[in-house]
């Protein structure tokens, strides 16, 4: 069932931003950016705020763990149909071709030695999946080896507040999630 409550988008955001740079002070030289493209008023939207919180955490913590320099970058953006779409974006290791399908599966990484390297359960990527999808959204990524990886995830927006932002449909190639989909 859904626990959609009011909340404002920004201030998720930037209480992620003070939070990860808090935890993550260690990884000194890398540029961690927070990208917000609504008004604060126009970011009040009706959400499952935990699951929210939850899918960027988890997202922001995997960009940090397979980031070495360079830049995390997390944002969203209004889209077509009324969809915000998030994205994490990191300059880091990147995710090989032939394991970027099994990725979003419980306890799949891409290094399944004993000896691994990086930590975790290889859980984070299918959790925020199922959430993406229960709040009605889709999550893709793209990525390339030694390249970094972008995840985005969309969810509806809901806005809730008096001045509300709103995306006009261009002809611009629409919206197609099939083409950037990688299943
Ligand atoms: P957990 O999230 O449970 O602590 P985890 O981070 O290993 O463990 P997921 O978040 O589900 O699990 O990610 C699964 C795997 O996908 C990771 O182990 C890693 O191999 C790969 N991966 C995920 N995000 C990235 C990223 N930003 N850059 C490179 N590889 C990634
Ligand atoms: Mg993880």
């Amino acid at each position: 069932f859904m626990k959609e409550s009011k909340c404002f988008l920004n201030v998720i955001l930037d209480e992620l931003h003070s939070q990860f740079t808090r935890d993550n002070s260690s990884y000194d030289g890398i540029e961690f950016i927070v990208n917000k493209t609504l008004s604060n008023e126009e970011t009040l939207v009706l959400t499952e705020e935990r699951k929210l919180r939850q899918i960027l955490s988890n997202l922001l913590n995997n960009a940090f763990k397979f980031t070495s320099a360079g830049s995390i970058e997390y944002g969203y953006h209004l889209i077509e149909n009324n969809f915000l779409e998030f994205y994490v974006k990191d300059t880091g290791i990147g995710i090989p071709k032939e394991k970027q399908e099994i990725i979003f599966e419980r306890f799949r990484q891409v290094e399944e030695t004993f000896s691994r390297k990086y930590g975790g359960t290889g859980l984070g990527l299918a959790i925020s999946k199922g959430f993406v999808e229960l709040m009605g959204g889709q999550i893709r990524m793209e990525t390339a080896e030694d390249n970094g990886t972008t995840f985005y995830f969309t969810i509806p927006y809901k806005p809730v507040g008096t001045s509300v932002a709103t995306v006009k449909k261009t002809k611009k190639k629409g919206y197609k999630w099939d083409d950037k989909l990688i299943l």
